[in-house]
């Protein structure tokens, strides 16, 4: 019999992307084998390499492969060579937001877990970290990053008291459906964990917030199980250091989201060590919550694990191989647990002999699975 096959569009990108793939790509073949499955990869231009080969940051070849797979494995796209604050200059992230709007990924899946090996790798105190296990639900398609924007030149400002001089506008902009859906993901997530859900936004200033606030509560009604804690994001960003244990699942608006996940990524000390999932309608993409970190680019020192872990997701939410997923997170962990580091999550204490570069980190994890 033939055995089952799953087409994954691979997009290594820029930077590090490369290096953490291939690790990816050896770890899932290494799975199928042992799990009797068959992953087709079909690799494909995206972001920067993709402005230089074809001068748009997601060519229609990367987009049908991706509409034609079973889920989509990125890893970072972006770096200084395509850095422009010329409007009409194509810029890797664009890249991004056209697939995540093409796609319909309309929710970012963010789960945050303290490794314990890595508590000593974060700035915050252990003590802090007891019990930290959170899910950050970021909208992803709609507010300001989707919004109405312009730049003008040239503007009288005098009615505003100003010169004339330069304007720029962005808009954050949402409607019912867009909250009530990323709501209902959020409610289900939290309906499967702790139960608890607070909703993130900034409804004492905000037009949009106090949308947001109204239609998770008419929403919440069908989840009498799950209770809702209504919380200002600047509040949040505060609770995040301050006792980060208190929260089960997030729920929140696009640019809010962008920023306490990364501000939360810090819990398990390094962005390194971050995955996520971006699911709407169709195929679903599954990325490191990092960038391309192009400090770092071709040395082989990058971090493999958030890639690892995103592949985690993959085999979870696109792929129902729970099984398999259970058993990469644990090589994960008993990697760790083995004292290994790679530079980002080393602390003073770690042992020479147990920094690994990113081969190694992948080959380790390859060899416990
Ligand atoms: P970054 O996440 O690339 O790097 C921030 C810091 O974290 C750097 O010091 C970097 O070395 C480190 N870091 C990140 N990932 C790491 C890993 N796996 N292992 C070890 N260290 C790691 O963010 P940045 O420097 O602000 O952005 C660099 C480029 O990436 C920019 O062009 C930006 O636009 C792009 N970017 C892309 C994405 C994406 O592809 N989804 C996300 C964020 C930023």
């Amino acid at each position: 019999m033939e055995p089952r096959t799953f087409r994954i569009c691979v997009l290594p990108g820029d930077g590090i992307g490369p290096e953490i793939m291939a690790e990816a790509i050896a770890v899932l073949t290494a799975l199928g084998e042992s799990e009797g499955v068959a992953f087709e990869t079909a690799e494909a231009l995206f972001g920067g390499v993709a402005i230089d080969a074809t001068g748009s940051p997601m060519p229609t070849a990367t987009l049908d492969a991706a509409l034609a797979a079973d889920a989509v494995l990125l890893a970072a796209v972006g770096g200084p060579k395509w850095d422009t604050t010329d409007p009409d200059k194509p810029r890797p992230e664009q890249g991004l937001l056209g697939m995540r709007k093409e796609l319909g990924l309309f929710a970012n899946l963010r789960p945050v877990r303290v490794f314990a090996p890595l508590a000593d790798a974060s700035s915050l105190k252990p003590e802090v970290l007891e019990g930290v296990d959170m899910l950050i639900v970021r909208e992803l398609t709609g507010g300001l990053y989707f919004g109405e924007r312009a730049r003008q030149t040239g503007v009288t400002g005098a009615a505003e008291g100003g010169g004339p001089g330069r304007r720029a506008y962005d808009t954050m902009d949402y409607r019912e459906f867009e909250i009530a859906r990323i709501a209902r993901v959020a409610f289900e997530a939290a309906r499967g964990r702790q139960g608890r859900l607070h909703s993130v936004d900034k409804a004492n200033v905000l037009e949009s917030s106090r949308l947001w606030r109204e239609v998770v509560h008419e929403v919440a009604r069908d989840y009498p199980d799950v209770e809702v804690i209504d919380q200002l994001v600047d509040n949040t960003a505060m609770q995040l250091v301050r006792r980060p244990a208190q929260f089960d699942v997030i729920v929140t608006e696009n640019m809010f989201g962008d920023i306490l996940s990364d501000e939360a990524s810090m819990l398990t000390g390094s962005l390194g060590m971050l995955a996520s999932a971006s699911l709407g309608e169709g195929t679903a993409l599954y990325e490191p919550s990092h960038g391309s970190a192009p400090d770092i680019a071709g040395q082989g020192v990058a971090n493999p694990l958030a890639m690892l872990l995103s592949v985690e997701l993959m085999l979870r939410h696109s792929l129902d191989m729970h099984g398999a997923a259970d058993r990469l997170a644990a090589a994960i962990a008993g990697v760790l647990e083995d004292g290994f580091r790679t530079r980002d999550i080393a602390g003073e204490d770690t042992a020479a002999d147990r920094m690994v570069g990113t081969a190694e980190m992948g080959d380790l994890v390859r060899l416990r699975l």
